[in-house]
This record gives C-alpha cells, sequence and structure tokens, in this order.
C-alpha cells in the first residue's frame, strides 16, 4: 500500500468536507498515521474513521482532528498546548507540526509507554507527555495559550479552565455518550463564553489512573 498517496487522498477528502486551514492540511499530510494504529489496521489508518486502538480506546477521526484543530488555531498562533488524552498520539503529532510545545496527559499507563515509544521513533522533540488523571491539567507548565480535551465530560474541569490563560480557547466534547457535542471556550479575565459546535462520538473521560 502506497501511503503518501492514501494521505494525499484524505487531505483531499478533508478539503472536500470543509477543512480549509493549508497548515492544518500540511500537517494531515505529514504525519504518518499508519505509524499510530496497530499493525493489523494499518491498511485503513487514511480512511477518514477512527479506529481501535487497544485498551478499549480509539484513533480519532481524521476530520474531527482537523476540525478541532482548525477551530482551535484559527486566527491565533500558539506557543503552548496541552491535550487531555494521549491515546494513539496522533492529535499530539498533529499539534506538534503546529505549535512550539505539546502537553499531553494519558491515564493508562500501558497506552501511554507504547505511544511514547511512537514519538521517539518519529523524533518528536516538542510533545511532553505525563502519566495522570487530565481532569487536574498539568499546573508545572500552565498557563496554556489553549487545551483540547479529546474525552467526553459532562462539565468542564475547573484545573483545565484555572490553568488556561486569559483569552485562551478550550475544545472540549461535553455530553452523555449518544449526545455529545463539541464546545468551544473562551476564557475571560471572570467568566468565560461557550459557543456550541457539531456533535461528536468521543470515549469518556474518566477519573483517576490506571
Ligand atoms: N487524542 C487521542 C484520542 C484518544 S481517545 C488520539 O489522537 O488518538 C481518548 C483518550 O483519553 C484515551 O486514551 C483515554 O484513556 C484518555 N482519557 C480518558 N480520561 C482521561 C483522563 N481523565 N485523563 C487523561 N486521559 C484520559
Amino acid at each position: 500500500m502506497n501511503f503518501a498517496e492514501a494521505r494525499q487522498q484524505l487531505v483531499n477528502e478533508l478539503i472536500h468536507e470543509g477543512i480549509q486551514n493549508p497548515n492544518i492540511l500540511n500537517a494531515i499530510n505529514t504525519v504518518p498515521r499508519h505509524d499510530f494504529v496497530p499493525k493489523e489496521l494499518q491498511y485503513l489508518a487514511y480512511n477518514n474513521s477512527a479506529l481501535p486502538i487497544g485498551f478499549e480506546q480509539t484513533i480519532s477521526q481524521p476530520y474531527v482532528v482537523a476540525k478541532m484543530t482548525e477551530v482551535l488555531l484559527k486566527d491565533k498562533s500558539y506557543k503552548k498546548i496541552l491535550e487531555v488524552g494521549t491515546g494513539s498520539g496522533y492529535q499530539a503529532a498533529i499539534l506538534a507540526q503546529l505549535v512550539d510545545e505539546v502537553y499531553s496527559i494519558e491515564r493508562i499507563e500501558g497506552l501511554l509507554h507504547r505511544t511514547k515509544k511512537i514519538f521517539e521513533a518519529l523524533q518528536y522533540k516538542n510533545i511532553f507527555t505525563l502519566y495522570g488523571d487530565g481532569n487536574l491539567g498539568w499546573p508545572e507548565h500552565a498557563p496554556y495559550d489553549a487545551i483540547v480535551v479529546t474525552a467526553a465530560t459532562n462539565s468542564i474541569p475547573i484545573n483545565l479552565l484555572e490553568q488556561l490563560k486569559v483569552g485562551g480557547r478550550m475544545i472540549i466534547p461535553i455530553g452523555e455518550p449518544g449526545h455529545q457535542e463539541l464546545q468551544l471556550i473562551t476564557k475571560r479575565e471572570k467568566s468565560y463564553d461557550v459557543r456550541v459546535l457539531d456533535p461528536v462520538i468521543f470515549v469518556p473521560l474518566k477519573s483517576g489512573k490506571i
């Protein structure tokens, strides 16, 4: 299978679905998604779909990764971004092409161990990972210009809001399974704005680490 060709086809599909930011399209065309999925599913790596990655988790659908990134980065450039839910590492790798530093938290130790090896093999130098509960954020490196949460919750974790810069954006899937929507939060001095975006399907944001 020619991965480069398949990747270009995926980019064409994303353009067709409305993704416009050339930097994001370029990132999708650069990051080898097949390296972030299990060997036996590599032939599906450039389909525009979520795939299982073991540990009962999934790698997000490329369109959703592109869309979340596009909304987050619109008219902004960021130095430091926090991701909650490292999972396969694909979203972090896309972000690493677009911002200076990516901090990413994962609660499943075995999964993070595997994903860190992928980052090493692909020589990402600007992705930093933490084994922990993303509900708590990563205060040592706060405040962040932006935060992306890649697991769904019923309410915005307060620690994440606190660790976001004023004027910074957070994108987060909110709601019960089957009724989730992406929300774009913009932090203000004493409050925050909420914009409701597309309906989505994400695995749940859980508490604690395993
Ligand atoms: N960004 C990932 C998506 C992975 S799915 C990718 O591009 O592949 C969501 C991930 O969030 C899972 O790996 C899950 O274990 C993790 N997760 C769920 N609750 C979490 C929490 N409280 N803290 C950190 N990670 C969490």
